[in-house]
């Protein structure tokens, strides 16, 4: 990644009259974090990086900044929101746009093309304890791991995020400036939930039973999705309480039935749910399920092109109708 590349664009970006600020990356405070950078004045650009550690999606900062209570269009102006964005965000943004979540016209969106993450989880088991800030860097198929001013080469695929190694659109679809060499679209691949789906039910229950037994309803996943943006949650509500409060798993199960359902066609499989997860959830596979049935029944890519509309709220004649008794 041409990370100087990025600050010249991003730059440019804010020396527009009508961008207000930028979103992007910067260093964590330990380790192997990064954290969100919310970029004003152009001097503070250097902050900004680009690496394989930058491993969350920045576009539920968006929303938190469009759904403030008593925003006016008036205080929106100048309202352009510059953000950097890899091939899942900008799905999650067409999804966005499609939904009338935020107006295109309020977002200058710079694209990177992204050759994949590291899994935090994977790299700090390699690497426990490392409290001052590493540096990664990829070259020829191996990361290059800086820690303590040691540098150590680990192959990409040992640390690589697993949603990267079945993501379909690495160059974003959706740009105005874009970062490095568009990469093609890669093709579809369900295997592991092929295999899952065709295990007895009884099999497939006792697994999500025991994964379930372990959620602590923090609600993280659903907080840190880039598709759950309503400022109402039935989760949250208390009349009519839809949830009792309890972390048992038949309530547990209810809220996964919940959080799926909302997101089928909606969900860009971004992994930031499964990220956050603090019990190691293995929620993609539930994702990756319904992405699965909604290419398979519907044809149906969900953030594939902004104009697109959404899955749920529409029908044909001809989608099957084999559910219907
Ligand atoms: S899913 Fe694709 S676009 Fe997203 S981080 Fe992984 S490789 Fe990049
Ligand atoms: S983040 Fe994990 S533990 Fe927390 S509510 Fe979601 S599934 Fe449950
Ligand atoms: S459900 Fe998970 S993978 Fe899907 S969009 Fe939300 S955070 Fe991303």
């Amino acid at each position: 990644m041409n990370v100087q590349k990025l600050k010249e664009e991003a730059a440019r970006a804010l020396g527009r009259k009508d961008v207000k600020y930028l979103i992007g990356y910067k260093k964590g405070s330990y380790g192997f974090r990064v954290s969100p950078a919310f970029i004003e004045p152009k001097e503070d650009i250097d902050q900004l990086i680009m690496s394989p550690l930058c491993n969350m999606s920045l576009v539920k900062y968006v929303m938190m900044e469009e759904t403030l209570p008593g925003l006016t269009e008036q205080a929106l102006k100048p309202s352009k929101i510059a953000i950097v964005a890899r091939g899942c965000d900008s799905r999650a943004i067409n999804l966005l746009i499609e939904e009338k979540g935020v107006p295109r016209d309020r977002l200058y969106i710079i694209g990177v093309s992204c050759q994949g993450v590291i899994d935090q989880r994977k790299i700090e088991a390699r690497f426990p304890q490392v409290t001052e800030p590493a540096e990664v860097t990829e070259e020829n198929g191996n990361y290059i791991i800086t820690v303590q001013g040691q540098s150590h080469t680990v192959p990409k695929e040992e640390l690589l995020a697993e949603l990267c190694t079945v993501c379909r659109y690495p160059t974003p679809l959706i740009y105005d400036k874009l970062i490095g060499d568009k990469l093609a679209a890669r093709p579809f691949h369900y295997d592991e939930i092929a295999a899952f789906e065709a295990l007895p039910l009884e099999e497939r229950l006792a697994y999500w039973q025991q994964q379930f037994s372990k959620c602590v309803r923090c609600y993280a996943c659903r907080n840190v999705c880039p598709r759950w943006y309503s400022t109402i949650c039935s989760l949250d509500s208390l009349s009519p309480q839809w949830l009792r409060r309890s972390a048992d798993t038949s309530e547990n199960f209810m809220f996964q039935i919940i959080r799926t359902f909302h997101l089928a066609g909606r969900c860009i499989g971004c992994g930031e749910c499964e990220r956050v997860c603090p019990m190691n959830l293995p929620l993609m596979k539930l994702n990756r399920k319904l992405e699965k049935d909604a290419k398979e029944l519907f044809n149906y890519e969900s953030g594939k092109d902004p104009k697109a509309k959404s899955l749920l709220t529409t029908f044909h004649t001809e989608d099957p109708q084999g559910f219907i008794l």
